[in-house]
């Protein structure tokens, strides 16, 4: 008897769920086998508990935390997620939307709850000057739907296959950040199903307290389904630099001085880690766009830039290949396998003043132990005033640095644990000089220490969070609101 492809993908991924049983707490598949089970409403996807998709749904890029869930939700339609939100709150489950899982603390699990895939919705429809995309795509979709109408997100995270929910939950940010804000700065209309299980839409002007809290807003409110976002001309090509310079106070003043005066498209900037014959290396990375016929100008490009000038790096390539100039070596680390090693990530906003002393004296203490193997380093500014969303909470300065530690437990250097907590007294110190800290990482932070870390967006975003999720079912992993007594 031969099978056909979907049938045989069903009997692997095991029978779909037909209902919750609120007297156990269980998932159930066969309705003979439970008394009190209450059934799931008509859906166009499946609810799964085999358990292949517990697993994955239990694990993310870290690899640090596991919370098995207790079923994982693959929407047919936005609606699903309606139904089955609606159908959790009675039932007194919790849930989470996963993108591509490459949170790094499990901030996207939950422990017996509902995981949304968002995988299924996926697509990208490209109007005159925006594009609407479903939460599941991921950017590298959106890249590609778009240059095929010359047209382009002003922003780019430095990894393409990220969901676009995933990315507008915490922030996202690239290095045209400093022209454009973060990725949360492009969108101008969200569809979103909020915890109390309305679909809902919002934007500045419509529902401007819900847009504010689901933007950077850690799935506490909402899932997003749907985003508008505002889109520029794409160029056909664009110029790569890589200058190198002696010191972090050389970088970072060359960084401060390009983007200031916006010479380059893009600015962003690598500490490499010591070598047997060499020191650390400092890296600025700059890119100039250009249709492929005029070049820039690298004379204006390099006016005054004090780099050494022997060893700089100039090459022209697409745009696309430009966006995606990480994936060769993603494929590398993953034929090394060091991409599917546990990942404790460290990222924090610095104010530009205090940046040179903090970065010297924490990468005294880095070796290939400390931050693995295929560890990297990554420091750039922006001016705070790009990134206008409440709840991308930043230091108080006009400049301000991003600053991440990519760890990697790779063999032979420290474990996990040890990064983790390496991580935290991190964090003190850069809370000590007025840093702040991008969500994505692998920091223990308490529930007060977020409300601090929100500051005076706090009362609003408690506010929307009691108002449309009022049962407190959104996304427990991030661990920003106190479990209910
Ligand atoms: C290799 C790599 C490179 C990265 N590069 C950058 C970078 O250059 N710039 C940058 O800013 N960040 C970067 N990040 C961090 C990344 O932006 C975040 O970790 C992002 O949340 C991951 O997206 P995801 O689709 O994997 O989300 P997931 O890990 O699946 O989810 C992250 C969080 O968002 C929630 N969530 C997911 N989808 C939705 C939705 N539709 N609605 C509501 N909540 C949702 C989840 O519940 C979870 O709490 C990088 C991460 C990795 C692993």
């Amino acid at each position: 008897m031969t099978w056909h492809p979907w049938r045989q993908a069903f009997l692997m991924a095991g029978a779909p769920v037909v209902g919750f049983d609120p007297s156990t707490r269980t998932w159930v598949t066969d309705a003979a086998e439970s008394q009190g089970m209450v059934g799931l409403p008509e859906l166009k996807g499946r609810v799964l508990t085999d358990p292949g998709s517990l697993g994955q749904a239990a694990d993310d890029f870290g690899h640090l935390i596991h919370r098995t869930p207790g079923a994982v939700l693959e929407p047919g339609a936005a609606s699903d997620i309606m139904l089955m939100m609606a159908y959790c709150r009675r039932n007194g489950v919790q849930v989470a939307a996963r993108g591509q899982g490459h949170a790094t603390f499990g901030q996207g699990q939950v422990a017996g709850g509902l995981i949304i895939d968002m995988t299924p919705l996926d697509r990208v429809e490209v109007r005159e000057d925006t594009a609407v995309v479903e939460a599941g795509a991921l950017w590298s979709s959106v890249a590609k739907a778009t240059l095929a109408q010359g047209l382009t997100p002003a922003v780019f995270t430095d990894y393409l296959e990220l969901s676009v929910g995933g990315t507008l939950s915490v922030g996202g940010f690239g290095g045209q950040t400093h022209h454009h804000g973060a990725q949360v700065d492009s969108v101008v209309e969200l569809e979103v199903v909020t915890g109390d299980a309305a679909m809902r839409r919002c934007s500045p002007e419509l529902r401007p307290d819900l847009f504010h809290a689901v933007l950077a807003g850690r799935g506490q409110c909402a899932v997003i389904t749907k985003a508008t976002v505002r889109l520029l001309p794409a160029p056909a090509t664009v110029r790569h630099y890589l200058l190198f310079y002696p010191s972090v106070a050389a970088l970072t003043a060359d960084q401060r001085l390009v983007v200031g005066d916006g010479r380059f498209a893009y600015v962003e900037g690598e500490l490499g880690l010591p070598t047997d014959s060499t020191g650390w290396s400092h890296q600025l990375e700059a890119v100039a766009y250009f249709d492929g016929t005029t070049p820039p100008d690298d004379t204006r490009l390099l006016d005054g830039l004090s780099d050494q000038p022997g060893d700089r790096q100039i090459r022209d390539m697409s745009y696309f290949d430009f966006l995606n100039r990480i994936a060769s070596g993603v494929t590398y680390l993953k034929s090394t396998g060091e991409w599917y090693r546990p990942h404790p990530w460290w990222n924090m906003f610095l104010p530009a003043s205090r940046t040179d002393a903090f970065v010297e004296a924490t990468i005294e203490d880095l070796t290939e132990t400390t931050v693995g193997a295929s560890g990297v380093v990554l420091l750039y500014p922006f001016p705070r005033a790009r990134v206008r969303l409440p709840l991308l909470r930043l230091p108080d300065e006009e400049t301000i640095f991003l600053f991440t530690l990519l760890r990697t437990a790779s063999p032979g250097a420290e474990n996990p644990q040890d990064m983790v907590e390496a991580n935290r007294s991190l964090y003190l110190r850069a809370r000590a000089v007025g840093g702040y800290q991008y969500p994505v990482g692998a920091i223990p932070t308490t529930p007060e220490e977020w409300q601090t870390h929100y500051g005076p967006a706090w009362t609003a975003f408690e506010a929307a969070r009691e108002r449309y999720d009022p049962d407190q079912i959104l996304t427990p992993g991030q661990g920003i609101f106190p479990p209910e007594p």
